[in-house]
C-alpha cells in the first residue's frame, strides 16, 4: 500500500537536496544558520523554499528495482542527473545504501553523485515531481508482467500512463522499453504505438544507442534472462513534438 508515501504537490516543492546533495546550488549551501521555521517567523520571515540544485533529473528509471541500471549509466552520462523510482522500501533502501557506499568509495573521482532513489508508485503523481517537458529519457525495464487479464490494469503501461509519460518527456525524447514478456512485448507496443504523442524508433537507431547495450546486459533482470538463454525483447519510442492549436 502507499498510504505512507508522500508527494510534493507539485515539482517546484520537491526537495531534491538529500537525493543529489553535490548538486545544491551554493546561494542555498550558504544559507542562514538558523532557518527554522520559528526561528523565520521571529524574524517576521516565510519559511525556506525547498534547496535548489544547480540542475533537474533528467533521466527516469521507472520501477529501477536493485538499481544495476542507475549505476551503469552514471558514469556514461556523468553531467545527467538520473532518477530511480522504485515502490518496494527494502529495494528503495538497498539502491540508497549501495549508492552512498559507490560515491565513499569513488570519493575522488566525483562518481555516482548524479544517481538517485526514491521511493514512489510510479503509476500516481509522476507529474507532482516532474514539469513538463523535463525529461529526455525514461527507462521502463523489465516491467512486471501482470499476465491475467484482469491485472492487466496494474500495468505500468497503459493509455493514461502513456499520456503522463508524454507530459513529463520533451519532444525528442525516448522511451526504452525492454522485457523477456512476448505478451507484454506487444502489449507495450500497442500502446505507444496507437498514442498519438509517441513513434516507434527504427531498429537500426535503436541498436545505435549505447543504453539499449547497458539495458539489456546491466538490469538485474537482463542478467537473469541472460542465465536462463531468455529472449529480451526491446523497444524505443521517440516523444513527438505537439501539433499547433487550430
Ligand atoms: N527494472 C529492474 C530490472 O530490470 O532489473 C527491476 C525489474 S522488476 C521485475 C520490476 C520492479 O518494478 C520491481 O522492483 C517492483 O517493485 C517495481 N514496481 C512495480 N510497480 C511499481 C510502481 N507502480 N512504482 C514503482 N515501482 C514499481
Amino acid at each position: 500500500s502507499d498510504h505512507q508515501l508522500i508527494y510534493p504537490p507539485s515539482p517546484d516543492q520537491m526537495d531534491w537536496s538529500s537525493l543529489f546533495p553535490y548538486y545544491v546550488t551554493e546561494e542555498d549551501a550558504t544559507e542562514a544558520e538558523d532557518s527554522t521555521p520559528e526561528a523565520l517567523a521571529g524574524q517576521g520571515l516565510q519559511p525556506v523554499e525547498p534547496k535548489r540544485l544547480s540542475k533537474d533529473v533528467e533521466v527516469a528509471d521507472i520501477g529501477c528495482g536493485f538499481g544495476g541500471l542507475l549505476i551503469a549509466l552514471a558514469p556514461v552520462m556523468p553531467e545527467t542527473l538520473i532518477l530511480g523510482l522504485e515502490i518496494r522500501v527494502s529495494v528503495t533502501q538497498f539502491v540508497e545504501d549501495k549508492i552512498n557506499a559507490l560515491r565513499g568509495q569513488n570519493q575522488e573521482k566525483g562518481l555516482y553523485r548524479n544517481i538517485g532513489v526514491l521511493r514512489a508508485n510510479t503509476m500516481k503523481f509522476l507529474p507532482n515531481f516532474f514539469t513538463k517537458g523535463q525529461l529526455s529519457k525514461i527507462f521502463i525495464c523489465f516491467p512486471d508482467p501482470h499476465f491475467k487479464a484482469r491485472k492487466h490494469k496494474q500495468r505500468i503501461v497503459s493509455t493514461t500512463l502513456n499520456s503522463e509519460y508524454a507530459y513529463v518527456l520533451r519532444p525528442g525524447g525516448i522511451v526504452y522499453t525492454i522485457t523477456d514478456v512476448p505478451d507484454l512485448h506487444g502489449w507495450m507496443v500497442q500502446h505507444f504505438d496507437a498514442h498519438p504523442s509517441f513513434e516507434r524508433v527504427e531498429e537500426e537507431e535503436q541498436e545505435a544507442d549505447p543504453c539499449v547495450a547497458i539495458m539489456r546486459s546491466e538490469t538485474e533482470e537482463g542478467k537473469k534472462v541472460e542465465r536462463n538463454n531468455g529472449q529480451k525483447h526491446v523497444a524505443l519510442f521517440r516523444r513527438l513534438a505537439d501539433p499547433p492549436y487550430g
